[in-house]
């Protein structure tokens, strides 16, 4: 899903990178993914998602408000 060219500068890869607590953020909401898959350029520095990674942390997102509900 990485290791294709960056589309920021044209001149970097993007490469996968692995971070640990990534603070992942939909809207308003935001949820602390253990270990996520980031792209980063090589080049640049910019950053870049990958669809499969956003629906994980979103999912991750939903499990989360069902175990901290209010009660
Ligand atoms: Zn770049």
């Amino acid at each position: 899903m990485f290791g294709y060219r960056c589309q920021e500068c044209g001149k970097g890869t993007v490469r996968p990178k692995r971070v640990k607590n990534y603070e992942a953020r939909f809207g308003g909401r935001s949820v602390i993914v253990p270990t996520a898959i980031i792209g980063v350029c090589d080049f640049c520095g910019s950053k870049h998602y990958s669809a499969s990674e956003r629906k994980r942390w979103k999912a991750l997102l939903s499990q989360r408000q069902i175990s901290t509900k209010e009660g």
